[in-house]
């Protein structure tokens, strides 16, 4: 009895990841829900009672960011340095790779671990009502289990972007696939900074269940990337998989 009960405390321990997991877990699924259809975005929050935030939130993601308020916030401070990623996996609903140990960000005096980041494009949030080709979701949680999302925003350029050129180079082209990662893939992400260029509004997941309570960072600096790495990451993800904007509602978005 000791031996399983000395099982189960740890297992206890590890809870509030759970509630990471099975958003992600939900996101994996294939089936339920899709970009376009009868299982599109405009049908998600009908498709199952777990997805009734899609549509009676009011604290959807994404947004159309203008007219961000000046609240002077403090910096992100970025810790990659030890980034180890665990697989690059074609979800046929984005391309995402998943993380096994290394980075995290502080904010709100709090420490948030990266989990996963995938893409969306063209991109979900629009910044002055300008969509962009490209966006990437960092998804890190607290040890609350409790979620914060890095955006980062691509802008058309002439050079491939570096940091993007090995994670192509393993990009699993059909739904369902899957390839290791090492360190080396990650090598040329930038592994410390402080961010002080950012907006910050409050949202949700913008895939169901469309949970709400997400702390949402878009950053204002916009990396390049060339048109070809455009059309591979189309080319992976065969169709447009982003969530139009939603309604601010009650929100402000500060800076
Ligand atoms: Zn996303």
């Amino acid at each position: 009895m000791k031996s399983f009960l000395s099982l189960l405390i740890p297992a206890l321990l590890i809870t509030p990841f759970l509630t990471l997991s099975s958003a992600t877990a939900s996101e994996n699924e294939a089936a339920k829900w899709s970009y376009s259809g009868a299982n599109g975005p405009a049908h998600w929050g009908n498709l199952s009672p777990e997805f009734g935030a899609c549509k009676q939130g009011k604290n959807q993601s994404p947004i159309d960011i203008s007219a961000a308020i000046n609240a002077k916030l403090k910096p992100i401070k970025f810790d990659y340095a030890m980034l180890v990623p665990e697989s690059i996996v074609n979800t046929g609903h984005s391309i995402q790779v998943n993380i096994r140990s290394g980075g995290s960000i502080k904010i709100d005096d709090d420490e948030f671990f990266l989990k996963q980041f995938h893409f969306h494009s063209p991109s979900e949030n629009m910044i002055d009502h300008v969509s962009y080709p490209l966006e990437a979701h960092f998804v890190h949680a607290n040890e609350k289990g409790e979620l914060a999302v890095v955006a980062v925003l691509y802008q058309p350029g002439n050079m491939d972007n570096q940091a993007l050129t090995s994670l192509l180079k393993k990009m699993p082209m059909n739904s369902g696939d899957s390839s290791r990662l090492s360190a080396e893939d990650t090598q040329l992400f930038e592994r410390n900074k402080s961010v002080k260029n950012y907006f910050r509004y409050s949202g949700s997941l913008t895939t169901p269940p469309c949970t709400e309570g997400v702390r949402w960072f878009v950053m204002q600096s916009r990396p390049g990337l060339s048109k070809r790495q455009l059309l591979a990451f189309q080319k992976a993800l065969k169709h447009p998989n982003n969530r139009k904007v939603q309604p601010l509602n009650a929100r402000i978005v500060t800076k």
